[in-house]
């Protein structure tokens, strides 16, 4: 990693560590790369290139199954790795942090295990009209062969959880779960998960955090939350796509029936039936992603080195310079809260030029931005789009970047604005 001399302690020069991203050095149409869709997915830092390489240069077996040194060897730094997770989200119990393959699935687990089997006719499951699809579609299926219901809580003006709606359906329904992002994935609203956790359990529902866009950019601590289920996946914070975690109480995730069959999952096999592993097994059939876990754990301590609290901090920073910065092109309509409640993701809309026409004269500058639904189609709608344009920022973002996007904007303007 670089060395940070001459930045107070506890924050960094972004420009600085933007020099441990090999992809960020590259040209892309004859200008410098500038990336700004990190919510998408984030960039990765050499040492877990390395970490990656490393693995299957020296470290690469089936785990738990040899009796011989590789496979012990891999099966340690993929323990290791555990270890790593449920300290960088102060989980009590490695053992309750199951590795996936992302978030996705991860709240799909929840869905088919704990749903089916806790679900009722009658019941209801709460969720936002800030979810991403992964935390709506696998309820609706779940819901819908379960027999329950599923209510959205509304958002205001700002972009912020109407928690008024959620206490009227924790007061008048069967509220079994209460399923919340932690980070709104497209206005970057950052929710009172602790508040909603507190309001949910007075009322015994539990409570399922999505946490793909804040365990990446923000110290998150699940006892501190005291939430039930938290899910995010590695390639959004440095780490290789392919793995994914889901935490969960130990005792609610010993109570759940396996998600999915098959080897390393089982205790025993007849053919009569078979009994469960303990956990983590019990939730991980089939092998597992071991070289991502490693790599993952990489990024961990990467992220860790760099301090959760100085990325929030850098994070907070860029995101007010840029809603100041884009505000000043005439025509952009941003999205969402402007307060200490605020990630560093950026919504906006430019005119009525359509978001991929916003996004394309960026990218001829080298200037990667997102454009589409985001997976939040529910909030499109609810918003009165069809889609936005959105910057998202990460540790090797710097003001430059804002600014180079800012003057793209400008030329989209130009180009596709009123008059043109
Ligand atoms: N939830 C949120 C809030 C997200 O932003 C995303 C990714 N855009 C996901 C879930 C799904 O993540 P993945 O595709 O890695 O499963």
């Amino acid at each position: 990693m670089s060395t940070h001399t001459t930045t107070p302690p506890g924050t960094f020069d972004a420009r600085q560590v933007k020099q441990d991203f090999p992809i960020l050095q590259q040209t892309v149409h004859g200008k410098p790369l500038t990336y700004l869709d990190s919510a998408a997915s984030s960039q990765k830092p050499l040492v877990v290139i390395e970490a990656l390489d490393a693995y299957y240069r020296a470290s690469n077996a089936n785990i738990h199954r040899g009796v011989y040194w590789l496979s012990e060897h891999a099966t340690a730094l993929y323990d290791e790795a555990r270890e790593k997770v449920a300290r960088f989200i102060n989980a009590p119990d490695p053992r309750s942090c199951v590795f996936v393959r992302n978030a996705t699935e991860a709240l799909n687990l929840v869905a088919y295990s704990w749903g089916r089997a806790n679900l009722e006719p009658g019941d209801t499951v709460v969720l936002t009209l800030l979810e991403h699809h992964s935390n709506i579609v696998p309820w609706q299926i779940v819901t819908a062969e379960r027999g329950a219901t599923i209510r959205y809580v509304d958002i205001d003006h700002d972009g912020r959880l109407r928690l008024d709606q959620l206490d009227h359906y924790l007061r008048t329904e069967r509220v079994k779960l209460v399923g919340v992002t932690h980070v709104a994935n497209a206005l970057g609203t950052i929710n009172p998960v602790a508040e909603i956790a507190a309001r949910a359990h007075a009322a015994g529902a539990l409570v399922l955090v999505d946490g793909a866009q804040s365990v990446p950019h923000m110290p998150v601590d699940v006892q501190a939350l005291d939430v039930d289920f938290l899910a995010f996946s590695g390639h959004k914070m440095l780490g290789p796509m392919g793995i994914g975690v889901l935490w969960g109480r130990r005792e609610i995730l010993e109570a759940m029936p396996p998600f999915l069959g098959g080897g390393d999952m089982i205790r025993e096999v007849t053919t009569c039936g078979s009994t469960w592993a303990d956990l983590p097994a019990k939730f991980e059939a089939g092998t597992p992603s071991v070289g991502d876990a490693v790599g993952l754990g990489a990024a961990i301590d990467y992220l860790t080195a760099l301090g959760m609290d100085a990325v929030r901090a850098h994070e907070r920073e860029i995101v007010a310079y840029a809603l100041e910065r884009l505000a000043q092109v005439p025509g952009v309509t941003l999205y969402g809260p402007t307060g200490e409640d605020r990630a560093g993701v950026v919504s906006f809309t430019l005119d009525d030029i359509h978001p991929h026409d916003i996004a394309s004269i960026p990218d001829s500058e080298g200037v990667a931005i997102r454009a589409g639904h985001h997976c939040a189609q529910p909030l499109m709608d609810r918003l009165g789009v069809v889609a936005t344009a959105r910057a998202s920022f990460y540790v090797y973002n710097s003001e430059e970047d804002v600014d180079r996007l800012a003057d793209a904007l400008q030329t989209v303007r130009r180009i596709f604005g009123p008059g043109a």
